[in-house]
Formats: structure tokens, C-alpha cells, sequence
């Protein structure tokens, strides 16, 4: 299968778009001047054209028809189960065949439009493009796309959502980071709290749904209360589908880190941190949707749940919170070094002994010792 040329695909995706086609749709970033992110630094912005993107969807359906055949002469009756995807990756396949294959393996059922804020195409770019994967790959049930609030508050009608509704937009995935004007300003968001309610409130009219990215951390010690609280705030008003944590740390390389030389900014430690998300959490009011903790930085994956029922979540958080200082470093450890991904995990007294004796030695070399340890470790996770 050597005949078909490669497509293009951008540097990131959320978390919950793992198992999607990733199709770049435009190039980088046209903001990125936000203090905490580093994905598309000495990068320009592009849009690509047209025809490109229609020319490679095309491409891709040509290389889903020709893994089907090749599935069908082997005995696989159209599918590609795990035995035929580990032939595919031992195989004389080229990195498009295998992605693509990676992807039907997965079940084919989503999309995701790259780069970070793909929703400022006009419309009728972003239907041709939509109507395209429509009638390519008809078993796909979901379409997201990043999209910047200010871009939907200030340059997206009402009619051009729902219009990307009608052509299977399900879904925009927003970097809300915070709800704090103040906060906002610190990081260069480049977005107010008014551009997340207008953004929010006009995509879930729009009926397509809302998954809002809050950043515990990034109002440092300093602004942790009004980070949580304009979050829950914001938040309330929008009632998004998804609020998805994903947990701040920030890397030299990070425009912030000079903020925390500097001392404009204190970062919270991970105990302050989850207390934060307590505050956010019991703040926010008639919210119907979802809390998720998909990204590996949050401490408690074990945080998530319906909104509706904010009491079980809260009472994860103060499990936590309850427990003697000594058991949270041993959990945080535990959880950072890949013992621990639920707080009951603990309860298996073979590992707490290994996580126990590895916390011993990490405390023993010094009094930062331990928060040193699990930034190493986060920072290699970005
Ligand atoms: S808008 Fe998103 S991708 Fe762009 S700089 Fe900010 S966080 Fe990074």
C-alpha cells in the first residue's frame, strides 16, 4: 500500500479525542500569546486551503476503502481487529495507512479538526469541509473542533452555529483556563469572562455541545479564591456540557515561569490546589453537566460525575482533603509515579509498602524534596 501520499496532522488534541481521525484544518495557533502554553511557540499561524483539506479527506477515504478490501482478502470481514492492526504496524504500511488503520481499529466513529482554533474559518469552508467527512465516512457520530471564545463571541453568528450544527459540528471544545477577568489578564488569554458567557451561551443555543477547559492553579496562591469563584460564576451562567480540569504546570520554557521568578505569581501547591477545585465545585450553581478529570497533571482522575449530583464529588475532594498530611504526600507520590490512580488504590498493601519506601528516601534528601520530585515527574508529562 505504498501508493497513497501522507496527510497532515497538528502537534495536539484533547484527552476525550484520543480515538478520533485528527484532520489539521488550519496550522498553530493565531493567538498564542497565552503565558502558559508552549504548543505552537515560534510557530505561524495558517489557514490552509480548501481544496488541501477536501483533497485529503478524499485521500483518507481512499485509504479506509483499501484497508477494507485488504481486511475483507484476509479473512476479516471488513473489520480491523487487534490481530489485523498489529499486522498493519508490523507491516510494509506507511504512517497514514497505520494512523488510519489506528483509527477504524478504533472504531471510526470521530473527528477532530485541528489546530487550536479552527472555528475562525468562515462558514462555508467549515460546512464543505463537514459535508465532505459526512459523505466519506457516514458511521461518524461525532465532529469537534477547538474554538477560542473570543473568536465565537465576536465573529460567529448564532445563525453560522447553528449552520455548523446542521452540518455536524457536535461539539467545541473551549480553553476556558478561568472566569476571572484578573486571571485572564495574568496569562494573556486575550479572552474576558464576558467573551466566555456570550461564546457559551451562543454555542449551547446553538444545541452543539460545550466543553469548557478550567485550569486549576492559574490564579496562583494570590488569586486561587477569585480563580474558583468567577469560575463558578462564569461557569453557572454558561452551563456548559463538560467542565474538564486539567491541572496547571508550568516549564522554563512557559512565559509564566519568569511571573514566578519574578514573584508576580506564587504557584499553589497541589493540596491548595485541590481545595480550590472544592471551592469551584460547590460554587457553581445549576449546573446539569459534567465534571471530567481525562488529563494525567489532575491528581484525582476518580473526580468525575454529573453535576447534579455535586455532593458525591465534593465528598471525593474532602476524602482527600481528610486525610493525614503525611498519607497525601504518600498518595501524591503514588499518583504522580503511576502506583495510584484512585485514592482506594491505596488499600493494595504490597504497593502502599513500594510507594511508602520510595516516599522514605525522596523525604530524606531534603524539605522540597518531595514537591521537586512530582514536578520532574509532571513535567514530563507535557
Ligand atoms: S489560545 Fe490555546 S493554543 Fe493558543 S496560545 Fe492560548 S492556550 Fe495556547
Amino acid at each position: 500500500m505504498k501508493d497513497i501520499k501522507c496527510f497532515e496532522q497538528g502537534p495536539i488534541r484533547p484527552p476525550s479525542e484520543a480515538y478520533s481521525l485528527l484532520l489539521r484544518i488550519t496550522r498553530n495557533c493565531p493567538w498564542n500569546k497565552c503565558e502558559f502554553c508552549h504548543t505552537y511557540k515560534n510557530t505561524k499561524f495558517s489557514r490552509r486551503p480548501l481544496k488541501d483539506i477536501l483533497d485529503e479527506i478524499n485521500t483518507i477515504s481512499e485509504i479506509k476503502d483499501k484497508i477494507t478490501a485488504l481486511s475483507m482478502e484476509n479473512g476479516y470481514k471488513g473489520e480491523v481487529p487487534l490481530q489485523f492492526i498489529r499486522q498493519i504496524y508490523a507491516g510494509d504500511f506507511t504512517e497514514a495507512e497505520r494512523s488510519i488503520g489506528a483509527w477504524l481499529y478504533a472504531s471510526a466513529k470521530s473527528v477532530f479538526l485541528q489546530d487550536a482554533n479552527s472555528i475562525m474559518l468562515p462558514n462555508n469552508e467549515l460546512v464543505a469541509i463537514l459535508n465532505l467527512i459526512r459523505e466519506k465516512f457516514p458511521k461518524v457520530e461525532r465532529i469537534t473542533t477547538y474554538g477560542r471564545s473570543k473568536t465565537i463571541a465576536k465573529r460567529k453568528s448564532f445563525e453560522e452555529l447553528k449552520e455548523l450544527k446542521k452540518a455536524s459540528l457536535n461539539r467545541i471544545h473551549i480553553g476556558f483556563e478561568s472566569g476571572s477577568d484578573a486571571v485572564l489578564k495574568l496569562i494573556n488569554k486575550g479572552t474576558s469572562a464576558k467573551d466566555h458567557i456570550d461564546a457559551g451561551k451562543k454555542i449551547k443555543a446553538a444545541s452543539i455541545e460545550l466543553s469548557e477547559y478550567y485550569m486549576p492553579g492559574l490564579g496562583g496562591r494570590r488569586l486561587l479564591k477569585e480563580h474558583a469563584l468567577e469560575s463558578a460564576r462564569v461557569l453557572s451562567e454558561i452551563n456548559p456540557d463538560f467542565i474538564r480540569l486539567r491541572t496547571l504546570v508550568v516549564l522554563p520554557m512557559m512565559s509564566l515561569f519568569k511571573k514566578i521568578e519574578s514573584g508576580e505569581m506564587e504557584l499553589a501547591n497541589e493540596v491548595e490546589v485541590i481545595k480550590e477545585i472544592r471551592i469551584l465545585i460547590e460554587n457553581l450553581n445549576e449546573c446539569t453537566g459534567r465534571i471530567v478529570s481525562d488529563h494525567m497533571l489532575n491528581l484525582l482522575p476518580e473526580l468525575e460525575g454529573p453535576l447534579t449530583d455535586k455532593q458525591r464529588l465534593l465528598d471525593i475532594l474532602d476524602r482527600f482533603l481528610s486525610l493525614d498530611e503525611h498519607v497525601q504526600q504518600h498518595f501524591r507520590l503514588g499518583k504522580r509515579a503511576g502506583a495510584y490512580e484512585r485514592l482506594d488504590d491505596m488499600n493494595d498493601a504490597e504497593t502502599y509498602k513500594k510507594v511508602e519506601a520510595a516516599l522514605q528516601n525522596v523525604l530524606s534528601t531534603g524539605p522540597n524534596a518531595l514537591d521537586n520530585a512530582i514536578y520532574e515527574i509532571a513535567n514530563s508529562f507535557i
